[in-house]
């Protein structure tokens, strides 16, 4: 089988390498779980994005919940790119990594007020709104700070995007976004309100989408409301069509970036808006490609109905099975001849969804090292401490060589803020 992913992903001989790097030796070198990614396949990403938008306005704002890394913000921000964050410490992240808030684009239905007050302290660019009790609180800190917020509402198109129910945002009874039927009120209704400047426009329609047309639906559906805004001389600077392209982790053959900014932008110069500044908010395409979680085998158990292969990483590690029922590819860092059993490759978590895969085939024994692929997005960002597990370390390969970019946590860590009772 062909690897699925990443250009850089390659076997030399036995050996799997990531951008050059042997991986059975990255996990001999640094342990395991452990996560390595490829800078040079995140600024690829990013380039394919910008193929198709150059020489127009535009921003790209990295969707860093996809995974928040210092030296990957640092990657982002070194090449010019915006964030999308969804949270106060996604901000403070984001500044920690060196990245420009003035780059910065603040989503999520649950703002708190202090987020708020925080935000515009530190000057964001602008507030995605996704509800009118929102935009009155903003509105309300924004004057009480004697700011000026910037706005723009997440409105939702109602557009399937054909994608997992837990990662689909832009269909009716979603949590997410203002109903596209109470966009334009609601559009009224900020233009008046002391403290916020209308900027924009934006949406959010999913996750790991596949096909360009729920796409050019959603921004169809935008623009129809951005002409509408605008009749009632409320102006518009950008269109922000979000994030959500697909990668692939199996066979899917979602679209380039590139093609698929192309065919955005041929649909906003037919309708005339060609001068308005374009936004996107990728996340999982500028990283789920670029990463692998490494593991190694501990014991093989095989069954009279199934055979567990138990490794040391687990669903605390990479939630995506457990959670979204995800497939991702697990392919041994050095190859062996011999039988290829299945095997559900299940981690230490006492949890019956605690598994990474399910019936893959692999010639594996105790001690060898598996790569889960495509696994640079929503993995170790996903990671929590479930089963007192402390979380993986990271290494980012930059030019080819190796760097420890998040040391193991240690067990201190875990209990870092906890407090023992008194003697009794
Ligand atoms: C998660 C998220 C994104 C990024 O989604 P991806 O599927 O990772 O590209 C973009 N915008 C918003 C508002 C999000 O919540």
């Amino acid at each position: 089988m062909s690897l699925p992913g990443s250009p850089y992903l390659a076997r030399a001989g036995a050996d799997l390498q990531l951008d050059g790097c042997s991986l059975d030796e990255l996990a001999a070198a640094y342990g395991t779980p452990l996560f390595v990614y490829s800078q040079r396949a995140m600024l690829d990403a990013v380039a394919s994005y910008r193929r198709a938008l150059a020489g127009r306005p535009h921003l790209l704002c990295y969707a860093m919940k996809a995974n928040p890394s210092l030296a990957v913000l640092q990657t982002f921000a070194r090449a010019g790119c915006g964030f999308d964050i969804v949270s106060i410490g996604e901000l403070q992240r984001v500044l920690a990594a060196g990245g420009d808030a003035a780059k910065v684009v603040f989503s999520g239905v649950g703002k708190t007020r202090a987020e708020m007050q925080h935000a515009l302290q530190i000057g964001v660019r602008c507030f995605n709104v996704e509800s009118q009790g929102e935009l009155e609180v903003l509105s309300r800190v924004a004057t009480a700070a004697g700011r000026t917020a910037q706005v723009s509402l997440r409105v939702n198109p109602d557009v399937d995007a054909g994608t997992h129910p837990y990662i689909s945002t832009g269909l009716k009874g979603n949590k997410f976004g203002i109903a596209h039927d109470q966009a334009l009120d609601t559009y009224r209704r900020a233009a008046a309100l002391p403290g916020l400047q209308v900027t924009g426009i934006d949406c959010h329609i999913g996750s790991q989408i596949t096909q360009v047309a729920p796409y050019l639906d959603a921004l169809d559906r935008l623009l129809d409301l951005v002409e509408a805004v605008e009749a009632e001389g409320i102006a518009l600077h950008h269109v922000d069509v979000g994030g959500g392209l697909g990668i692939q982790y199996a066979g899917e053959a979602p679209p380039q970036a590139d093609e698929l900014v192309t065919q955005l932008l041929q649909r906003i110069d037919a309708r005339g808006h060609g001068h308005r500044e374009l936004l996107m908010e990728p996340g999982r395409s500028l990283v789920g490609n670029a990463g692998v979680l490494l593991t190694e085998v501990l014991y093989l158990k095989p069954g009279a109905t199934k055979n567990f292969c138990v490794v040391d990483a687990a669903m605390n590690d990479l939630m995506r099975p457990a959670m979204y029922q995800a497939w991702m590819a697990i392919e041994p860092c050095r190859q062996r001849e011999g039988p290829a059993p299945e095997w559900d490759v299940v981690g230490p978590v006492c949890e019956s969804g605690d598994w990474l895969g399910r019936e893959r085939a692999l010639a594996v024994q105790p001690g060898d090292r598996l790569a889960v692929l495509s696994a640079g997005a929503y993995g170790m960002s996903m990671a929590s401490n479930y089963n007192s597990r402390p979380r993986a370390a990271e290494v980012l390969i930059v030019d080819g060589r190796p760097m420890l970019v998040r040391e193991r946590e240690r067990f201190e860590d875990l209990i870092l803020r906890e407090r023992l009772m008194p003697p009794p």
